[in-house]
């Protein structure tokens, strides 16, 4: 689960991590109070959505020529200009895709005077195990174009999970980031406390970029996107209070009511399967027979009728799907089950695209015969590979 930038400040903050006072707010009129209630002179107007690169982004609404969806402003006056400017309108930017964010907050920060600009982040490094820290002396709004193009002045640094940062893990970050003076005594007070935040709170991401080397000389983190692991949500009721399904998929909001796995993509044949090993093979063989799959869904081992008619409207409800592949190993979910079901979900939705059901395993004839009788429009196939073979000619046509 993601949150917003100033909700993941806020959690780093408990934590003791150095950020700059703000005020969020949902309207223009907020915008001069909040303003007001800062130190100035300096204001940044942010943003608020899921997904980095507000900087560069762009108003869909405003033309090229607009500025972007991080703006400094230097008087109360400016401050409302761009709240005004900003709130409603859809940004669009590198992680947005095509389609944009339309921002419905904003956060409204004290000004910093910026020296550097460094890059930080930490997430599960699974190669060693262990939760790893990320960092460049490159911040700033171009990282993706250091990792394209001099990946070595990336540096990684797993932490032990017994140990935790200590004071050498401290001090080659430290020489990493090329932090002298007050800004290395800040940096080995920050880094336990960001890798604190990120164990305690379960956190899959934690990214700062920038984290700063103020004119001053203190650093300050500047930007935090912070994501939750969501199988540890359970446990941070704090966290979940955070939660923004504005900035969600309708389809997986509705499946997490239902307790489906469900991912929305962006092809165009939709897929129900029992089990995620299953279902990633699915995507695979889809892919293997030269289509897009719309969508990874797990349906569980012992998925319910009603479980099942759900997963089925939530996959008719997307408007990309021109087919859908039903491919189900019943162990201890049954076919009969299964082929209840899908039946219940057509009637209810009505079947507008091609559907082929492959069914294996426990009570198989009877959910075939249950297809069958149905007088529904089905394809049946045999195998993975016929299922795979023969949803990808009924969407794609041809031979
Ligand atoms: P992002 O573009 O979504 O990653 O948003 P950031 O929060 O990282 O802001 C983008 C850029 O705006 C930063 O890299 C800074 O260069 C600039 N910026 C943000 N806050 C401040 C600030 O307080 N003072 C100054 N001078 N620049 C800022
Ligand atoms: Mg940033």
């Amino acid at each position: 689960m993601n949150i917003h930038e100033y909700q993941g400040k806020a959690v780093l903050k408990e934590f003791g991590a150095p950020v700059a006072e703000g005020v969020a707010i949902f309207s223009a009129d907020e915008a001069e109070a909040a303003a007001k209630s800062l130190p100035g002179p300096l204001w940044v107007v942010k943003s608020q959505i899921h997904a980095g690169g507000r900087g560069k982004g762009k108003f869909k609404e405003l033309g090229p020529d607009a500025k972007g969806g991080v703006r400094l402003a230097f008087s109360l006056e400016e401050v409302t200009a761009h709240a005004k400017e900003m709130l409603g309108n859809t940004l669009v930017t590198a992680q947005t895709g095509e389609g944009g964010k339309v921002v419905n907050r904003l956060y409204i920060e004290d000004g910093a005077d910026i020296e550097r600009e460094l890059y930080l982040s930490i997430l599960v490094d699974r190669t060693v195990g262990r939760p790893a820290f990320v960092v460049s002396t490159e911040g700033g709004m171009d990282i993706e174009a250091v990792a394209h193009d001099t990946p070595e002045k990336i540096i990684t640094l797993p932490i032990d999970p017994e140990t935790g940062v200590t004071e050498a893990d401290s001090k080659k970050l430290c020489d990493a980031l090329e932090l002298t003076g007050v800004a290395a005594e800040d940096g080995m007070k920050l880094f336990p406390i960001l890798h604190k935040a990120f164990v305690e709170k379960d956190m899959a991401l934690l990214e700062v970029n920038p984290l700063i080397v103020m004119k001053d000389g203190h650093l300050r983190v500047l930007d935090a996107k912070v994501s939750f692991d969501g199988n540890a949500l359970f446990r941070h009721d704090d966290i979940m209070a955070l939660r923004d399904e504005t900035e969600e998929d309708a389809k997986e909001i509705e499946a997490s009511k239902y307790d489906l796995a469900y991912v929305a993509l962006d092809g165009d044949i939709g897929c129900m399967v029992n089990g995620a090993g299953l279902a990633m093979a699915t995507m695979d063989i889809i892919k293997l027979y030269g289509a897009e799959p719309a969508n990874f869904l797990d349906v569980g081992g012992g998925a319910s009728k009603e479980k099942v008619t759900a997963a089925f409207k939530i996959i008719t409800s997307d408007p990309n799907v021109k087919g859908i592949l039903v491919n189900i190993f019943g162990g201890i979910m049954r076919c009969d089950v299964i082929a209840e079901g899908v039946i219940a979900a057509v009637q209810e939705v009505g079947l507008q695209v091609p559907l082929v059901v492959r069914l294996e395993g426990t009570n198989v004839e009877l959910g075939k015969k249950i297809i069958n009788e149905s007088g529904l429009n089905v394809i049946a196939a045999d195998d993975l590979d016929d299922a795979a073979q023969k949803i990808v000619k009924a969407v794609k046509g041809g031979a």
